[in-house]
């Protein structure tokens, strides 16, 4: 087994792995960068073919992790947990606390949160023997609504860079699932005034917004060929790919959905196409933002003023990407790795 000539490590600070032997723990903890401050991140349980893998996707989230708070403007670096098993036949309270010892083991390097896998009432166990913890419920709040309002705000800075406009009114959007942030950034883009065309296949949240914003629905495969202006993928990773990007009509693709480029040169094929990409970890970031608000002093204008700011930040990307002449997401990468200080 390896870790240094994996090719996810990335100067990684620290890697701990951690085991109890009464609850069965088996899990990584990895903390990438701490250069701005703690490393947030999700504790994702998932029953891995290897250890090999586990600590693949340690390495590979917590750098994700890093470059997503220094964009958020967040003073916390990158980290990740994974606890290998089965969620829903492996996981115990026991088991949870366990992981709470372990994380309390890093004095604070590390501040867990949930992820695939764990929930806010797994966060609560984690809270018995760590404070290094977020979005323990009770506690907690959705970050929906905060992901949902930074998505638009992203659309908006999207369209005023790549139409030159700053009304949406008469804008035609694409959105891929209306879950929690999809529908809810459906309602806020036809409040704005544009024209919607939905997918997904709950055929009630279909029927909801077709009655409640006169939206249109197509097929799950017909939504990425829509005559739009904009496609917001908020379902799936992976959705610009091969397949899909030729049959893109859309300018701009800004949505919330986590690894939306199936490959990194997709995110070259958008651009050669001149499609203006909003790379998903920034315009994603309105729930982790929403995180770092939480607590007794939360204050919800406070909170969603710096999801706003995820306009100005995409702004500054367009316009890296436009001089550098590089695919959005390289100009993304180049903007967070000067906040994180990589080359220090
Ligand atoms: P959700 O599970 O509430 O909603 C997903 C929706 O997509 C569901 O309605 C589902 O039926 C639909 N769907 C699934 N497959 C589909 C397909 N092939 N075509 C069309 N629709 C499909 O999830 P969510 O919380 O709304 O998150 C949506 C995306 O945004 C996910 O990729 C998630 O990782 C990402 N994200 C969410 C948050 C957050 O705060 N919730 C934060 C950052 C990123």
């Amino acid at each position: 087994m390896t870790v240094f000539s994996t090719p996810h490590f990335d100067d990684h600070e620290q890697v701990v792995f951690a085991s109890d032997a009464a609850t069965g723990l088996k899990a990584i903890i990895a903390v990438h960068n701490t250069h701005r401050g703690p490393a947030l991140g999700g504790c994702r349980m998932w029953a891995y073919g290897s250890e090999e893998e586990a600590i693949a996707d340690a390495l590979r989230l917590a750098r994700g992790m890093t470059y997503k708070n220094a964009l958020a403007d967040l003073p916390w670096g990158g980290g990740k947990s994974v606890i290998i098993g089965d969620a829903k036949t492996d996981k115990t309270p026991e088991l949870m606390q366990a992981m709470g010892v372990a994380v309390e083991r890093l004095g604070g390097r590390y501040i867990v949160a949930e992820d695939v896998g764990t929930n806010p009432d797994d966060m609560v166990a984690v809270h018995k023997h760590t404070d290094h913890v977020r979005g323990v419920k009770g506690e907690g709040f959705d970050p929906s609504p905060a992901t949902a309002f930074g998505c638009f705000v992203g659309v908006k800075a999207s369209v005023q860079e790549r139409l030159g406009r700053t009304s949406l009114q008469g804008l035609r959007v694409a959105v891929q699932g209306l879950g929690h942030v999809g529908y809810d950034l459906a309602r806020q883009l036809s409040e704005a005034g544009a024209d919607l065309v939905v997918s997904d296949m709950d055929d009630a949240a279909l029927a909801r917004a077709r009655a409640e914003l006169g939206a249109e629905s197509v097929g799950l495969d017909q939504i990425y060929a829509q005559d739009v202006d904009v496609f917001a993928p908020c379902a799936l990773g992976a959705v610009l790919n091969d397949e899909t990007i030729p049959k893109l009509k859309a300018r701009i693709v800004a949505g919330s959905a986590n690894n939306q480029l199936a490959e990194d040169r997709h995110g070259q094929a958008l651009a050669d196409k001149g499609v203006l990409y909003a790379p998903d970890y920034v315009i994603n970031a309105g729930g982790v933002i929403h995180i770092f608000h939480e607590g007794p002093d939360y204050d919800k204008q406070t909170a969603f003023a710096h999801v706003g700011r995820i306009a100005e930040t995409l702004t500054a990307i367009y316009e890296r990407a436009r001089a550098a002449g590089v695919p959005t997401h390289v100009a993304a990468d180049r903007l967070a790795e000067e906040r994180f200080g990589k080359a220090a």
